[in-house]
């Protein structure tokens, strides 16, 4: 396998959460989650060592742990639990609300203090837009403005992307190439990844109330021919719209 664990919110989810409740895992959940990565003889790595993986076909025993959209309990949270396990993950930042200091979001500081601590940060764009929808200079600004701007408040390379809202075609993965990132990822879930998934690395996201059994399935073969499956259908007709 080569699997890319997808979170959102670690903590419980606030009343008003509606649709977005199953984004929130539970603190106590993603403890738990993590003693079993540990159980299982998994290595955490960040985006170059997955690249690297990638290119050697050598990512058995590693998992990349990735968290969307840069909200603050990824930082009061998720990020003590990752350090005390002694455990990596990447943040995928949206630059605008993250460097702009707007509140709930991760700030430069927060975001230094991770980084220092072995976490990496991914880029998110600026504004979290549906990027196959946007014209082409908006794009363009999108995936490598943020790339940029991150970058020179950070004093780091970020070489990894994340779609917002797993939204992309082919123009939107050549601008993210052509920005020098090395690694994308998307929402097609899947826990198998290779060299040729660069721009569109599958992902299995973590979603509330996943039992030990359930959390451990999202590493077996079972659950790769299952989503493959599922795949053909669903994503193949969106790529090419
Ligand atoms: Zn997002």
């Amino acid at each position: 396998m080569s699997t890319i664990l997808t979170y959102h919110y670690v903590g419980d989810a606030p009343a008003d959460a509606g649709s977005h409740k199953s984004l929130f895992v539970p603190k106590h959940e993603f403890e738990s989650q993590l003693r079993a990565i540990k159980k299982m003889g998994l290595e955490t790595v960040s985006p170059e060592e997955f690249h690297a993986g990638l290119l050697a076909k050598d990512l058995k025993r590693k998992v990349w742990l990735t968290f969307d959209d840069g909200r603050l309990d990824n930082y009061e949270l998720a990020f003590p639990l990752l350090k005390e396990a002694g455990l990596k993950a990447t943040f995928f930042i949206i630059a605008d609300h993250s460097l702009g200091c707007e509140p709930g979001y991760i700030t430069v500081p927060m975001m230094k203090e991770m980084l220092a601590a072995g976490m990496s940060i991914g880029s998110h764009t600026l504004t979290h837009p549906h990027l196959a929808r946007i014209p082409a200079e908006q794009l363009a600004r999108e995936v490598a403005a943020s790339k940029q701007q991150l970058e020179d408040a950070l004093g780091v390379a970020v070489t990894s992307f994340c779609y917002p809202y797993g939204n992309f075609n082919a123009a939107v993965q050549e601008e993210v190439r052509a920005a020098g990132y090395l690694l994308a990822t998307a929402t097609i879930r899947d826990n198998r990844n290779c060299d040729a998934d660069r721009w569109q690395l599958r992902r299995a996201m973590v979603t509330p109330g996943k039992s030990r059994s359930r959390f451990r399935y999202m590493f077996s073969s079972l659950y790769h021919w299952l989503h493959e499956w599922k795949n053909r259908k669903r994503w193949k007709p969106r790529e090419e719209a």
